[in-house]
């Protein structure tokens, strides 16, 4: 039997090969490679598939989130209240603006941030919360905005996971004061190459985005603030334009394979994250908790199937953050999680038959 990948991006984009072939030779007509039509229209087209009022272009998520803190004006003395167990890029953003990542733990069920926890991370110096939707799941925001708006901080959302996915009914994109996409190819709506945005219903801060993604300058050789270079490309807004409309299709076919995933293994001796009926994931990850995580990786990929680790070392533990003195043991419920976590192959061009291959797989070795 041919071996299983964990996610076929070469099947991905074979998908829509034609609409990326004729949008590749749109950006080549065009004469114009920076900062025109393409991303506007991608823009425009982003912000109404979230239902925000504003959608900037930037050149990668780890970028998106920086300058939605430069926007919020987060920096050097700030805390930044962040999940303990999430991709160390939402860190990294804090740190790069000059504030310091206070980690906060997850529930243990669907590894989305505890809201019950903030208040004891809370000091005078804190001024956001950065909640991560991980591996699709929006996490539970409606508590999270409203011990936001009893203590006065900013919420920026990580939805680099979960591009569709819905809260309460609505879309991501502007539950709280801003939200910062990635676009990396393996995302749910991936470029072929980097790409980022962030969305928000504040004008203001829209505007500050645009502003410091393109160097501070509203016009050229007009430098406002200190800025950046971290612009969407013309080509990567074509390639995801062609890709959008196809979304919320292929976070259907996620679902499905999901779906199948929780009916086969609800016997088996794995626990399948849970998703909480507030919400509707996108399925960016499908993860399962087992014990014996690694024996249980090799042994299926003996049998042809790929599996991956979301993630193997919580960011307080790797060595650049050595300096904020969280020794192991520091945040238990984050370090379980990482040491029992694996997530099965996930992607819109797998078939239920693939499915049942992973579910029997994990019958026999389990
Ligand atoms: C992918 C990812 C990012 C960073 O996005 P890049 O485009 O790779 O910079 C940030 N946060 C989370 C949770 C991610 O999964």
């Amino acid at each position: 039997m041919s071996d299983l990948p964990f996610l076929d991006l070469k099947a991905i984009q074979q998908l829509h090969a034609d609409s990326l072939r004729s949008a590749f030779e749109r950006v080549l007509a065009s004469g114009w490679y920076i900062l025109g039509e393409e991303v506007r229209h991608f823009e425009a087209e982003y912000a109404a598939y979230c239902g925000a009022r504003e959608c900037v272009g930037v050149a990668n998520g780890l970028d998106a989130l920086v300058l939605a803190l430069r926007a919020l004006d987060i920096g050097p003395g700030d805390e930044v209240l962040v999940p303990g167990n999430t991709y160390i890029a939402t860190w990294l953003a804090v740190s790069h603006v000059g504030a310091t990542p206070v980690p906060v733990e997850p529930l243990p069920n669907t590894a989305n941030l505890d809201p019950e926890r903030l208040a004891a991370a809370l000091t005078p110096r804190t001024r956001a919360v950065l909640p991560v939707h991980l591996y699709g799941q929006p996490a539970d925001l409606e508590p999270i905005l409203a011990f936001a708006a009893a203590h006065g901080l900013k919420v920026l959302e990580d939805a680099a996971q979960a591009h569709g996915a819905t809260y309460g009914g609505r879309r991501l994109g502007a539950h709280g004061d801003i939200a910062a996409w990635s676009f990396y190819p393996g995302k749910n709506l991936g470029a072929l190459g980097d790409g980022g945005a962030i969305t928000t219903n504040d004008a203001g801060l829209a505007d500050r985005v645009r502003l410091l993604r393109n160097y501070g300058s509203r016009r050229k050789y007009h430098n406002e603030v200190v800025g950046y270079n971290s612009r969407l490309d013309e080509l990567q807004a074509a390639l995801l334009r062609a890709k959008l409309p196809h979304l919320d299709a292929e976070n259907g076919r996620r679902a499905l394979i999901a779906r199948r995933y929780l009916d086969g293994l609800s016997g088996a001796p794995v626990q399948p994250l849970e998703v909480s009926d507030r919400c509707a994931s996108v399925w960016h990850l499908f993860v399962i908790r087992h014990p014996q995580r690694d024996a249980l990786a090799s042994e299926l990929a003996a049998r042809g199937i790929a599996t991956m680790i979301h993630y193997p070392v919580p960011p307080h533990l790797q060595p650049a953050y050595a300096h904020l003195n969280l020794p192991a043991g520091a945040l238990p419920i984050t370090e379980a999680l990482h040491q029992q976590v694996l997530s099965l192959p996930m992607g819109p061009t797998m078939t239920l038959e693939d499915a049942d291959r992973v579910i029997g797989a994990i019958h026999e070795c389990a």
